[in-house]
């Protein structure tokens, strides 16, 4: 099984996996915890380009990025996983792309899913679990963390609120496969809605 999870930046995602891969191992399953971009070596190095502020990089460019890290990740390790029957669990999928790179940058979720039905062969996650945050609030967390500058920093608040418009429309049309957890809920408490 594909587990994906998704969200905007300082929701929390990578906290929620860290416990739910302690949770699921505790109870006997096997799973895999895998980031996007990144998980192989050359999404790794896609990662630093996508995330390097000092670099101009076109909408488009990005969205083949992105993909780009999907594919190699899809191929060396997420079909191999998968067919051995190992569950994986993965911070960010597809559906980033078209909330941040069709919404956000407005290039259009059609042309970005299609990009990635190339990338991705059809894989899709069984089960998405979107942290739902108000925009305002992710960026605040941001700055608590101290993060890195990225390139996404200098982006405006419209920016990030057609990206949380676009992971909602998504949820919607998709309410099989998606779970929607608030995420300014205590931290067990997103654990265990996320179960
Ligand atoms: O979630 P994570 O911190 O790993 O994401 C890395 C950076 O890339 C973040 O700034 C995130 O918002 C951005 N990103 C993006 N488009 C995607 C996926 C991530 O702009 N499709
Ligand atoms: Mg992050």
């Amino acid at each position: 099984r594909l587990i994906t999870i998704e969200g905007l930046d300082g929701a929390g995602k990578t906290t929620v996996a860290t416990g739910l891969v302690a949770a699921l191992e505790a109870g006997g399953v096997g799973v895999e915890l895998l980031r996007e971009p990144g998980g192989v070596v050359l999404s790794e190095r896609i990662r630093t380009l996508v995330k390097d502020p000092s670099l101009t990089v076109d909408p488009r460019a990005e969205a083949l990025l992105y993909a780009a890290a999907r594919a190699q990740l899809v191929a060396e390790r997420l079909e191999p996983l998968l067919s051995a029957g190992t569950w994986v669990l993965l911070d960010r999928f597809v559906d980033s792309s078209l909330a941040y790179q069709g919404a956000g940058r407005g290039l259009g979720v059609a042309a970005v899913a299609a990009i990635n039905e190339l990338a991705t062969g059809g894989l899709q996650a069984d089960r998405t679990l979107l942290l739902r945050l108000d925009p305002a609030i992710g960026r605040a967390r941001q700055a608590v963390r101290g993060e890195a500058p990225d390139r996404l920093e200098q982006e405006s608040a419209a920016f990030f609120d057609r990206i949380a418009t676009a992971y909602e429309e998504l949820a919607a049309a998709a309410p099989g496969r998606y779970r929607v957890i608030d995420a300014t809920a205590a931290p067990a408490e997103v654990l265990a809605a996320a179960r």
